[in-house]
């Protein structure tokens, strides 16, 4: 298993975290293993510039590319096998069906059965996202009769954050989001200041971008964050407001439906500018 970056600490705790490799810090190591691979399982991004510097070698690589993966527009040209399906929750649910349509599924032990549990759990948004089907629901119900302890996969995931994180989450939550009821939009922008203040390491800005979601009648949330080597857009809607389209327009990004990525090269300033712009002409939309 390979990580084409480093992940946040407060993963750690998942069975087999351990045995990940870090593309960004090993790059030698990992370059011989992928050398000598008859086939690779890409899972969860479906086209390769989302492996940052991983993509090239991506590219190089002779051996067989499989995609598992549920985001929209995959580049399929790149991959000789694959499934992509937007209808799906996350891509640990495909791996569950997966292991269960090729006759493995009594292989599920307790360890897999939590690393696939805090897939599903965070991105289905604990089960609150339309994506959460009967499919999702009885993967659980049989992960739980395999014995596992789903309250422990929630604890490990959201009650195991530094002192630190919290008092940024109230920072940013008082000093800096702005809220546009006009175009039923909130935004929130965070500087490399903020990010040095903090001390905030990679992970912990996971999840900030669902607490503008949560303002009444808000159907947009925006996160940039000024990141070293870009501006890193994330993009959660409510309701008929297609976020993937915005990534995709705007700010050379995407992902899904109600949750999307994007990137600018430009300045914090700039790229806010941007986005009110992008806000603005989609103003009918956002109504
Ligand atoms: P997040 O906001 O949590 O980083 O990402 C939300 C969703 O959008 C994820 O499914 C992620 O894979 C996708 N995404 C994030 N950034 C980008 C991007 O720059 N390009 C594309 N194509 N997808 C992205």
């Amino acid at each position: 298993m390979i990580s084409p970056t480093n992940w946040a600490s407060w993963l750690n705790w998942m069975p087999g975290a351990d045995h990940v490799l870090d593309y960004e810090l090993q790059r030698e190591k990992c370059d011989t293993i992928l050398d000598n691979t008859e086939w690779l399982f890409c899972l969860d991004f479906n086209i390769f510039s989302r492996a940052k510097n991983l993509a090239q070698k991506l590219q190089q690589l002779k051996c067989t590319r499989v995609l598992i993966d549920h985001h929209q527009q995959p580049d399929t040209v790149n991959f000789e096998y694959g499934v992509s399906c937007t209808a799906k929750s996350s891509t640990c649910e495909m791996i569950y069906d997966l292991i269960v349509a090729s006759g493995n599924e009594h292989k599920i032990d307790i360890p897999i059965a939590e690393c696939l549990y805090a897939g599903v759990m965070a991105d289905t948004g604990s089960f609150r996202f339309p994506a959460a089907s009967a499919g999702v629901h009885e993967m659980v119900a049989h992960l739980k009769e395999k014995g596992l302890e789903h309250t422990k996969v929630h604890e490990n995931i959201y009650d195991n954050f530094l002192e630190n994180r919290l008092r940024f989450i109230g920072h940013v939550l008082l000093h800096r989001m702005e809220v546009y009821y006009e175009y039923n939009t909130a935004l929130i922008a965070i500087s490399k200041k903020d990010l040095l203040r903090y001390q905030v390491k990679t992970g912990d800005t996971e999840g900030l971008v669902n607490y503008p979601l949560s303002i009444q009648g808000i159907k947009l949330a925006a996160l940039v964050i000024d990141r070293d080597e870009e501006r890193k857009w994330s993009f959660r809607s409510k309701g008929d407001f297609d976020t993937n389209s915005f990534a995709r327009k705007y700010f050379e990004g995407g992902g899904h439906y109600n949750a999307s990525g994007g990137r600018s090269n430009e300045s914090l300033d700039k790229t806010i500018q941007k986005f009110m712009v992008a806000m603005k002409e989609n103003s009918s939309l956002l109504q």
